[in-house]
């Protein structure tokens, strides 16, 4: 078997123990004569893989106490309405900061949900320079650009931008926005499960699975509980965050066979070391690649501002779209996938997630040095 070197955006390369372990229990899971999708939700064979799953991400991530960690379903997307449909009272705001295309679609989706429920959303701070077409993000904001009003329902931010490959905190000078006691809300899915980092700061992380996690259909999200009991009743019970904070996230049929991968890909992690390594170790990589591409400038260019540079997404320009189309084709020859840039965008787009291994960073990085040269 030849396995590509996976540089997917999401659904994004897998590590190749959690898939290993999913062939040798696919018949036989635990000795129960079935697969994992084929038992009850509410057996104990399954709720075992389930209750693992959670322990997990609360021990790898430090989830305080006071947190929920809840499994969903409807993708990312989903999130974007429900939780504005869960934390804007009537007559509130939710605020946005956009530093993306993810970002605009959350305020749109967000200005939908509140609208329906009496309430509005709006945009705290852009970083959007020009307009249509030409329209660019190139940057986080700086803490003093935002401004939370003291009575928004939260402020909402996009902590990775997965198309533009600009993300906060890589750089210690672009912090999350402070926000007193406006609840932080961040998608995360981008983003999620690379390094450690301060739950308390937030008021709810939601983050789809295709990325870090496992396969797409499970969305993770850590909310506080005091949020979770604020959270509106007068909307459908399904999409109520206290309807699976009450229910282990177990309402409902979970997608069970997703979680079994997320439990997989979990156990993987903590195996190599958890996240203090994983994240010297992506860090290492991005590095690598950034690194290539600032010395070879009048070749490669990165759009993004320094100090915003994604680490989980790397994306640089070459000198023409036709350069562009020749680096990708040539990159599939060397067995490398995934590195088309976003097509609202273009060019090149390399995802370092968790599972894409050293080694096919530092054979793309050669493989830019060389092609650079070749000119
Ligand atoms: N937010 C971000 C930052 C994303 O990268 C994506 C998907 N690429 C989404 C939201 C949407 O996720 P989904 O397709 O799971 O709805």
């Amino acid at each position: 078997m030849n396995r590509k070197r996976n540089f997917n955006a999401g659904p994004a390369a897998l590590p190749l123990p959690a898939l290993e372990r999913a062939r040798e229990e696919l018949l036989d899971f635990a000795k129960s004569g079935m697969s994992v999708m084929e038992h009850s939700h509410r057996g104990k064979e399954y709720e075992a893989v389930h209750d693992e799953a959670i322990a997990l991400l609360r021990e790898l991530l430090g989830v305080p106490e006071s947190y929920d960690v809840l499994l969903v379903q409807g993708g990312a997307s989903q999130l974007f309405a429900q939780v504005p449909m869960n934390l804007v009272e009537k007559g509130q705001t939710a605020e946005y900061v956009v530093s993306g295309a993810w970002g605009e679609k959350a305020l749109s989706e967000g200005k939908a949900a509140a609208a329906m429920l009496g309430g509005a959303a709006r945009v705290a701070c852009t970083t959007a320079v020009g307009e249509g077409k030409d329209k660019k993000y190139l940057r986080v904001p700086l803490p003093s650009e935002v401004k939370a009003s003291p009575d928004a329902a939260y402020l909402h931010v996009t902590s990775n931008e997965t198309i533009h490959g600009v993300q906060y905190e890589v750089d210690p000078s672009r912090p999350f926005p402070a926000t007193g006691k406006v609840p932080l809300v961040a998608d995360m899915s981008s983003d999620f499960l690379w390094r450690k980092f301060d739950v308390s700061r937030f008021g709810l992380v939601y983050a789809g699975a295709q990325k870090n996690i496992g396969p797409s259909g499970v969305v993770v999200l850590l909310v506080s509980k005091e949020l979770v009991a604020k959270g509106r009743k007068d909307i459908p019970k399904i999409f109520q965050l206290r309807t699976p904070a009450e229910n282990k996230s177990l309402y409902n049929t979970p997608p069970t066979f997703g979680i079994y991968m997320v439990r997989n890909v979990l156990a993987w992690l903590k195996g190599t070391g958890g996240l203090a390594a994983m994240e010297a170790q992506n860090r290492k990589k991005a590095a690598r690649l950034y690194g290539v591409v600032d010395r070879n400038a009048s070749f490669y260019r990165c759009p993004v501002e320094k100090e915003s540079r994604s680490v989980m997404n790397v994306v640089f320009r070459l000198p023409s779209e036709q350069y562009e189309e020749r680096f990708i084709a040539e990159s599939k020859k060397r067995d490398m996938v995934g590195l088309k840039g976003h097509r609202s965008v273009g060019g090149i787009r390399a995802s370092t997630y968790n599972a894409v291994q050293p080694e096919w960073v530092e054979e793309l990085a050669a493989f830019m040095e060389e092609f650079a040269q070749r000119g």
